[in-house]
């Protein structure tokens, strides 16, 4: 019997005013009233209610006791609340290692007095982590990470949002080649003398295309879906992450007009909305999808240990 490959669907929820610091516009600054998650999230969830399926999402801890309620509906509909750090710094793993300790206890912490759940894993800002945030990220008491964007394209997409955004110099100095020839599969790394899942974010077969919701409107949702079929095919299991900023609408939701740059926000939701439900209806039974905790508690049961300097798992 040929097994279904595991899959997890992801959202970063980073608010709206952090993504225009993504393009160097401002600070980010934690609202009440944030889009994302007054107009955004809920469509998200409805979006997943309505196909069965359970998710993870990555929240800056800042926004949890403002948003507390949100998180908590996210956790009674059976999905996931992980970090995605205290503050959103960038770029994020330049900072002393002794602030990235405390961003990461303070977020774990704050999260889970919010939720009233252990808070086992964690995606850095900008994937920007390197192996000494990684480790951090263990010793702090996560059980997985999922910031690992392997191959080239990672600082080609870094590269693009400097150039579309406000061209802050510091931006830059997150791009980095680190993760090129990273393992592509679910994996259990060891760090520090110690483990820790890794979700890494899946990439196509051959072409190594990252299967990404924002690769959409570079390519089109088809060709994107086609990626993720064909990546399917080989049997490969599937990390596929999307921004909550990705079910807005500039206008309709009224955001800052420089967001437009903003891969996918050039065209109205509806259009981009109507594709992404048609494109749930087609995986949906393609995948066994779950929240990464669960995954990442299923791969350690099963020791399914793949070395962290092996750069090709046999199925590569
Ligand atoms: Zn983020």
């Amino acid at each position: 019997m040929r097994t279904i490959p595991r899959a997890c669907l992801s959202f970063d929820l980073d608010t709206a005013a952090d993504h225009l610091q993504g393009y160097g516009h401002g600070e980010s600054t934690p609202s009440k009233d944030d889009p994302v998650y007054a107009r955004a999230l809920p469509r998200i969830l409805e979006s997943l209610a309505s196909h069965q399926l359970r998710a993870t999402f990555f929240v800056i801890a800042r926004d949890a006791e403002a948003q507390a309620r949100h998180l908590r509906e996210i956790v009674q509909r059976g999905h996931e609340v992980a970090s995605h750090s205290f503050q959103h710094q960038l770029p994020f793993s330049a900072r002393p290692a002794s602030e990235i300790e405390l961003e990461l206890r303070r977020s774990k912490e704050t999260l889970e007095e919010v939720i009233g759940k252990k808070v086992v894993g964690f995606r850095a800002p900008g994937w920007d982590l390197d192996p000494a945030t990684l480790d951090i990220v263990r010793r702090v008491g996560f059980q997985y990470d999922a910031s690992i964007f392997p191959g080239p394209f990672l600082p080609l997409l870094r590269f693009a949002t400097w150039w579309k955004g406000a061209r802050r110099r510091e931006h830059l100095r997150m791009t980095t080649w680190r993760w090129l020839a990273a393992p592509r599969r679910f994996h259990i790394r060891s760090v520090g003398g110690s483990n820790i899942v890794e979700f890494p974010l899946t990439l196509a077969p051959i072409s190594g295309f990252p299967l990404y919701r924002t690769m959409a409107a570079y390519i089109g949702d088809a060709r994107l879906a086609r990626l993720v079929r064909w990546s399917r095919r080989f049997g490969r299991e599937l990390s596929f992450p999307a921004h909550g900023v990705d079910f807005l609408d500039v206008d309709e939701d009224e955001l800052d007009p420089r967001l437009r740059v903003h891969p996918g926000l050039g065209e109205a939701l509806a259009a981009r909305s109507a594709r992404w439900e048609l494109w749930l209806e087609e995986i949906r039974d393609l995948y066994r999808f779950a929240p990464f905790a669960e995954l990442a508690r299923e791969l350690r049961s099963k020791s399914e240990v793949t070395r962290e300097d092996s750069t090709r798992s046999p199925s590569d």
